[in-house]
């Protein structure tokens, strides 16, 4: 088992295969950064894999491959492959816009893939092209059909932005229970990267939302998950992850690699290590000693607390296109 440093139980790996997006949304990429990091910077998947078997054999369960647009990276399937053939009864899932789902779900599906988490902020195509950048929501609403019809378990996230798409809670609400999918809302998580105008609904905002149009019942959080869960009068359950509160932290189960090879204990602080000099070697044992130093060293929560207002509320300077989110 992996015990981190406040004594949690950490069995959830998530990895961002790489930080380069096709989408350029307003609250994770604006803009195409001045530099990616260059190709032969990044890990390849075999030296991702050696670090996936240390982190397997120690406790792991859970593994995430996200982004940047993990479908931008060529052959995830075959990565998907090694790690589902090497531990079937993984919790695999992938975390997409689904812009490239219609011609991928299959091959994912194929290749082992469980689970996706697929972002749709609107349903209004002006509104989504807005936020992403570009002309989206047709290929991301095919994506997810498709999703649907190879057998993937799909949750939606949307991430509310006031004035922009915080109207369409209740549509998106319905659109999720019509295709049988769960939505997560998300709020809206400050950081420098983002698009400074923008202002993210506060999960209280958001639930009174839900209200105008149903009763809601709390359910509580699923395990270790940032998600609180409640429940709609007909039984239909949605989630909430609100940072703001990070009453999350004491249960977090998670660590983090990016495509480089950083190894980060929390989204909110710069602290990470890198494991890219020992997978490059084949060191395993060098890897197992990163990661443990990784989770010793695991801080004990965020600070997008409310209860800190002199504390700024950022993450740290690194971008969600290359934590993974
Ligand atoms: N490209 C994929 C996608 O769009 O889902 C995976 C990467 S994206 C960084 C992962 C998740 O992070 C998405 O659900 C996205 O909505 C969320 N995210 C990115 N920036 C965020 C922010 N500033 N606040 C809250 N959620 C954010």
């Amino acid at each position: 088992m992996l015990i981190d440093g406040h004594g949690r139980t950490v069995n959830y790996l998530r990895i961002s295969v790489t930080e380069r997006c096709n989408f350029r949304c307003q609250y994770c990429m604006p803009e195409k950064p001045f530099s990616w990091v260059p190709k032969e910077n990044l890990l390849t998947f075999e030296e991702l894999f050696l670090f996936v078997k240390v982190a397997i054999d120690g406790g792991v369960n859970k593994i995430r491959l996200t982004g940047g647009e993990p479908l931008l990276r060529e052959d995830l399937d075959k990565f998907i492959k090694m790690i589902s053939d090497y531990k079937p009864e993984i919790d695999l899932a992938l975390t997409t816009n689904g812009y490239l789902l219609p011609e991928a779900a299959q091959r994912l599906k194929d290749a082992g893939l469980k689970r996706l988490n697929i972002s749709l902020d609107s349903l209004k195509s002006d509104v989504a092209a807005k936020i992403a950048g570009k002309d989206v929501l047709a290929k991301v609403l095919k994506g997810i059909d498709k999703a649907l019809e190879v057998g993937l378990k799909v949750k939606i996230n949307m991430v509310p932005l006031k004035g922009i798409n915080d109207d369409e809670i209740l549509d998106l609400l319905d659109y999720c229970k019509a295709h049988n999918m769960k939505i997560r809302f998300i709020e809206y998580m400050e950081n420098r990267h983002a698009d400074q105008s923008l202002k993210g609904m506060h999960g209280k905002e958001i639930l009174e939302k839900v209200k105008e149009r149903h009763t809601i019942e709390a359910l509580g959080r699923e395990g270790a998950s940032p998600s609180f869960n409640y429940a709609l009068e007909d039984g239909t359950e949605f989630g909430l992850i609100d940072p703001h509160k990070h009453d999350f932290c004491e249960n977090c189960n998670r660590i983090r690699l990016t495509a480089e090879g950083n190894l980060i204990p929390c989204l909110y602080f710069d602290e990470a290590m890198s494991i890219a000099e020992s997978v490059k070697k084949g060191d395993i044992q060098g890897a197992a000693d990163v990661l443990a130093q990784v989770l010793k060293d695991k801080p004990k929560e965020n600070r997008w607390s409310e209860d800190n207002p002199n504390e700024e509320k950022e993450i740290s300077s690194r971008a969600f296109y290359e934590t993974g989110g």
